[in-house]
């Protein structure tokens, strides 16, 4: 916990998130500012600052994260049904200044629906 986190308190419940997805290591809830039709959020409990930060102890739950993607994307309606079907997904991990990150807690976006869209 990072008591000036935004996702922490999102985490802990101190600011609301509109939530879809809760485990023992991970939450996901709806972006707020969504860059697409669907936009979601997927955020370990335990606060680390960026993917690059990412140690050996966390590679089980990185592999969690982006496995988990494909289920909550097909929940919202935007899941990969194969390639002759439009439905689909992006997901985008931003690391740093560079990588335009914002909220320095690592997250997994998953973006989806009828496009034109363009996520940052
Ligand atoms: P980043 O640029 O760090 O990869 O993405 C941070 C994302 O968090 C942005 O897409 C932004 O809209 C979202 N975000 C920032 N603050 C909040 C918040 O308080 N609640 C929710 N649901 N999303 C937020
Ligand atoms: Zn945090």
């Amino acid at each position: 916990m990072n008591g000036s986190c935004i996702f922490c308190k999102i985490v802990d419940g101190s600011i609301p998130s509109k939530q879809v997805y809760e485990d023992t290591e991970m939450i996901a809830f709806h972006d707020i500012h969504p860059a697409a039709p669907v936009h979601l959020l997927i955020v370990p409990k335990v606060h680390i600052d960026t993917l690059a930060e990412c140690e050996t102890q966390h590679h089980g739950l990185l592999g969690k994260m982006l496995a988990l993607a494909p289920r909550l994307a097909r929940e919202a309606g935007v899941g990969y049904e194969g390639r002759e079907a439009p439905g689909g997904f992006k997901t985008m991990i931003n690391t740093g200044p560079g990588g335009g990150q914002e909220v320095y807690h690592l997250h997994v976006h998953v973006l989806g629906g009828p496009r034109p869209w363009a996520p940052r």
